[in-house]
């Protein structure tokens, strides 16, 4: 008799953990940089200077005209790379990437371990979608110890696939010695232009695809073969997390406990994740709270 109770019971268990695997998430999406660890880590700021080095090493960019040029790009383009290319500066990505993120204070990430076996519980896809190179994505992950928690990384290169190959077949492609400027006659005065309030639809447009564009966002998804409707996006920039919202993911703003516009949740750290999929934990958790038999067949279903 107790059998049959204890078999009705893990059938119960069995449809509703079922349910909540179609009725709710079967992938969780996740940005890199400042969301699978803390910004306080100081490698955003790191990048940042590193950016401005950039612009003015090799873009001989004055450098009283950097930081105002770098917010108007990040802020207009997505990313400061983006915006450059789009004003009209002819530059390597793989050698742009690897100035910025090449002298990276790597060391201050340490390994994850908790996250690390919280991901990997979950019985769910896990993507990351970052706007950086595979090369930093990979170093990071590799730091972090998360290396081999996600399915798959879409990066830069994914979402440019051909830049690459474009760049290398006129240009010093892996040179470095050969000045990467375009003379400042082509380059496109962002700055003079926001000084300008008229002047605004007359933006030149970038060749790059990058987040938080809702067509780079829509393009990773179709890649990696991801229904947001049933996806959870983290993220800790609001306009990433807004255009997300608008193509339909479920959004987790990370970094902040402060919910805000187009984010269906926020996380002070990742690591709180559970917060976020919380419906899904509480069905996990349910048969555990309630007069069981078989502890072992919840474990497998939880793992399978
Ligand atoms: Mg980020």
């Amino acid at each position: 008799m107790l059998s049959i109770q204890a078999s009705w019971v893990e059938m119960e268990y069995e449809n509703q953990y079922q349910q909540a695997q179609s009725s709710k998430y079967d992938c969780l999406l996740f940005d890199l940089d400042d969301t699978l660890y803390p910004l306080s880590s100081g490698l955003a700021i790191e990048c940042r200077k590193n950016i401005e080095d950039y612009m003015a090493q090799k873009l001989c960019i004055e450098d009283s005209k950097i930081p105002d040029m770098c917010n108007l790009l990040y802020k207009t383009y997505g990313t400061t790379m983006a915006g450059l290319k789009a004003i009209g500066y002819d530059f390597n990505y793989d050698e742009y990437h690897s100035f910025v993120h090449g002298r990276l204070p790597y060391e201050n990430l340490r390994p994850e371990p908790v996250l690390r076996s919280l991901l990997l519980s979950l019985p769910l896809r896990k993507v990351i979608f970052t706007n950086a190179d595979e090369v930093h994505a990979a170093k990071a992950l590799s730091r972090l110890g998360l290396e081999d928690c996600f399915e798959s990384v879409i990066s830069f290169e994914t979402l440019n696939p051909t830049h690459k190959s474009t760049n290398s077949d006129d240009e010093d492609y892996n040179g470095s010695s050969r000045s990467t400027t375009t003379p400042s006659t082509e380059i496109f005065d962002i700055v003079g232009h926001f000084s300008q309030p008229d002047a605004v639809s007359e933006l030149p447009k970038t060749p790059i695809v990058c987040k938080p564009s809702e067509d780079a966002i829509e393009r990773a998804l179709k890649i990696a073969k991801i229904n947001p409707q049933r996806t959870m996006f983290f993220d800790d920039s609001i306009r990433n997390i807004q255009s997300g919202k608008r193509v339909g993911l479920h959004t987790v703003l990370v970094g902040t406990s402060q919910r805000t516009k187009g984010a269906d949740y926020a996380l002070e750290s990742i690591h709180n994740i559970r917060e976020a999929l919380l419906d899904l934990w509480e069905t996990h958790e349910k048969p555990e709270n309630v007069m069981y038999s078989s502890k072992v067949a919840i474990e497998t279903y939880v793992t399978a």
